[in-house]
């Protein structure tokens, strides 16, 4: 009987994480300034350490995860790989399911992978503050917890929508001594600028990411925080991929297919880099990213120069976007809802190296909880995106017949979203249409360069 759980030691903890770009067979296009000329990356160094920055632009394969790094992720990983029994018992396919769950962190999903390592470099560079922005709570209580281990002041403007519906988010950043606000605020330029045009602003990832980042630029003690988007984020959390490569191997696997949710890109580049690089030495393997219909960047969106923000304060960069003021619907699942994405996720799918496909909000709720009743745990509504391509991965397999390998990043518990979850049982959850005019709109918007 082949195993269901499937650990590593704590000595099996990556020593090293791994940079897509060694692998990409394209550099990496650079971003730009307001002029619209390539930036220095010296220029970063006003909101993010030196350290980061060097990351940002390597092209090295491996970087090194520093000792006290690597001692904070003792208290969570290596995370378990799971082969879905149960599940795949329920949907009685031929097919082998994997999931590598990040849920096991003390915030609950992938994020204080890259929080610890950011939280670790800033106060090696003689930081005391860091301000950031949080959607559904889920990076805001990651830095949050990473602040409170490694000594550091935490800020988090917080999209007012959020702030309303998920108030246990917000006393979770508080119990590890977060500030919290909810964004648009009135202490930033930004924010005020934001209520001035629109005092019923519900907020949107944007506009809190304006807040945080000028703060940050007007504070000497204070540095910027990003939880997704940027290459290093993406490169702190290949350990995901690395650990579940391990893993398989452990049980003589390896996928057909690896799927995860993608908002800013960092959960799906976590698991599916490392694998990228045998792709990129000539093995087969899929990779997928799975985004929202109303939030649909990579499948709807346009391949541009946008800010990251939506005032307009970050450099430029080449991925695909809904428009930087493109204000996404009020889905549950808070963690998707960017008008941008990975510059590196974005350059693979446009280089069709990797897939994409988005879905409604009602079937991720379908296939959470068929997750849920069959492996017990209860995926975040982020994660359910990714739950519900691996099922349909899996019924094409029981069609077809043909044996397929299956894994995917559950990056998430939903014990902080059963407001959502009562709201889908209760019949009220709807599927919002792909918002068309509304991006247009935004299109028209994107800075002109180039
Ligand atoms: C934030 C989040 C995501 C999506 O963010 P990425 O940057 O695309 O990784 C997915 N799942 C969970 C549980 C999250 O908190």
């Amino acid at each position: 009987m082949s195993q269901t759980k499937i650990v590593l030691e704590e000595s099996e903890i990556p020593t090293h994480w791994y940079n897509v770009v060694a692998d990409m067979p394209n550099r990496p296009a650079p971003p730009l300034g307001p002029d619209g000329k390539p930036i220095p990356p010296q220029a970063l160094g006003a909101i993010f350490p030196e350290a980061l920055i060097l990351q940002e632009v390597s092209g090295e394969r491996w970087i090194p995860i520093p000792e006290p790094v690597r001692e904070a992720y003792r208290l969570w990983r290596p995370s378990p790989l799971y082969r879905a029994r149960r599940l795949e018992q329920a949907l009685g396919t031929p097919a082998k399911i994997y999931y590598k769950y990040e849920g096991v962190s003390a915030a609950g999903s992938h994020k204080p992978n890259t929080a610890v390592a950011q939280a670790y470099y800033n106060k090696e560079a003689g930081i005391t503050r860091l301000s950031t922005e949080t959607g559904a709570g889920q990076w805001g209580s990651s830095l949050a917890l990473a602040g409170q281990l490694f000594g550091l002041a935490v800020r988090v403007y917080m999209v007012k929508v959020s702030y309303e519906q998920k108030p246990f988010r917000r006393s979770m950043m508080q119990t590890w001594g977060a500030e919290v606000y909810a964004s648009p605020t009135d202490r930033t330029e930004s924010g005020r600028k934001i209520l001035a045009a629109d005092p019923a602003s519900p907020g949107s990832l944007g506009i809190a990411i304006s807040e945080a980042v000028e703060e940050a630029a007007s504070r000497k003690d204070t540095n910027y925080s990003l939880g997704s988007v940027l290459n290093h984020v993406l490169l702190h959390q290949t350990i995901i991929g690395q650990e579940a490569k391990k893993q398989l191997e452990k049980v003589g696997d390896y996928p057909d297919v690896v799927i995860a949710s993608c908002g800013g890109g960092s959960n799906f580049g976590g698991i599916a880099f490392p694998f990228f690089a045998d792709k990129a030495a000539g093995r087969r393997v899929r990779l997928v990213a799975v985004e929202p219909t109303s939030c649909p960047t990579l499948t709807k969106g346009k391949y541009a120069y946008d800010f990251g923000d939506t005032v307009g304060l970050t450099p430029l960069m080449l991925m695909y976007t809904l428009g930087h003021d493109f204000m996404p619907p009020g889905i549950h699942a808070g963690g998707l809802r960017y008008h941008g994405d990975s510059p590196l996720v974005s350059q693979l799918y446009h280089e069709k190296l990797i897939e994409a496909v988005a879905v409604p909000q009602l079937a991720t709720f379908e296939a959470g909880v068929a997750f849920a009743r069959a492996e017990g745990i209860i995926p975040a509504p982020e994660s359910n995106h990714a739950v519900r391509v691996a099922i349909d991965e899996a019924l094409a397999a029981k069609r077809t017949g043909e044996p397929k390998t299956i894994l995917f990043n559950l990056s998430g518990h939903g014990h902080f979203d059963m407001a959502a979850y009562d709201r889908y049982f209760a019949g009220e959850l709807e599927d919002y249409e792909y918002p068309k005019e509304a991006i247009e709109r935004s299109m028209q918007r994107l800075p002109k360069v180039g």
